[in-house]
């Protein structure tokens, strides 16, 4: 699997999508939000999220809380189990099973036909999974990406500039962590 391969599986990638219509890009290095001009188009709407349209009920600023929420519980930020469990009953979580195969499965949905309720409910089944604790931010640039390692141990969006987004964050801090180490060092008498 290529360091670079930042891909969410399944419908796990639509919420990591979600997450980053929040932005710092490389070039600019200024925070951009994609949502509200998202919001005002809906074949730009459509064309982003094919999977789930948007309801009366998903208004711009309940958008926007949800992807604040979303990117701190990637950000494993200590009491956001609370903020997670308040969305959870907002979309009326429910179980459902499922014959897939010769087996039997569960799946959690909401009732609400929203998309609020669909990215919940995405959110709850990767939980459940525990594909959710590989759906990083990264801790330089925010971009959020899913971690591909074996152990789970990436901590940064990309470690080489050679990747699809061009980033190197954890090459500029593992250089600024050397210098820090290096100016440490007793000097020679
Ligand atoms: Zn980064």
């Amino acid at each position: 699997m290529p360091d670079h391969n930042q891909t969410a599986p399944g419908e796990l990638e639509v919420v990591r999508r979600f997450i980053n219509s929040w932005s710092i890009p490389n070039d600019t290095r200024e925070e951009t939000d994609a949502l509200p001009e998202l919001a005002r188009a809906p074949e730009l709407w459509r064309k982003e999220f094919p999977q789930q349209s948007r309801s009366r009920t998903d208004t711009l600023g309940k958008l926007q809380r949800l992807r604040a929420d979303l990117r701190s519980a990637c950000q494993a930020e200590a009491a956001r189990e609370q903020t997670l469990n308040e969305w959870f009953s907002s979309a009326a979580l429910s179980l459902k099973t499922q014959r897939v195969g010769s087996a039997t499965k569960l799946f959690i949905e909401s009732s609400e036909a929203s998309f609020v309720g669909y990215l919940v409910a995405v959110v709850a089944n990767a939980i459940a999974s525990g594909e959710w604790s590989r759906l990083k931010t990264c801790p330089d640039c925010q971009w959020a990406f899913y971690d591909h390692t074996r152990n789970g141990s990436k901590r940064w969006c990309g470690m080489t500039k050679g990747g699809p987004t061009g980033r190197a964050c954890g090459t500029i801090a593992k250089v600024t962590a050397y210098r820090i180490r290096e100016a440490m060092k007793p000097g020679i008498a």
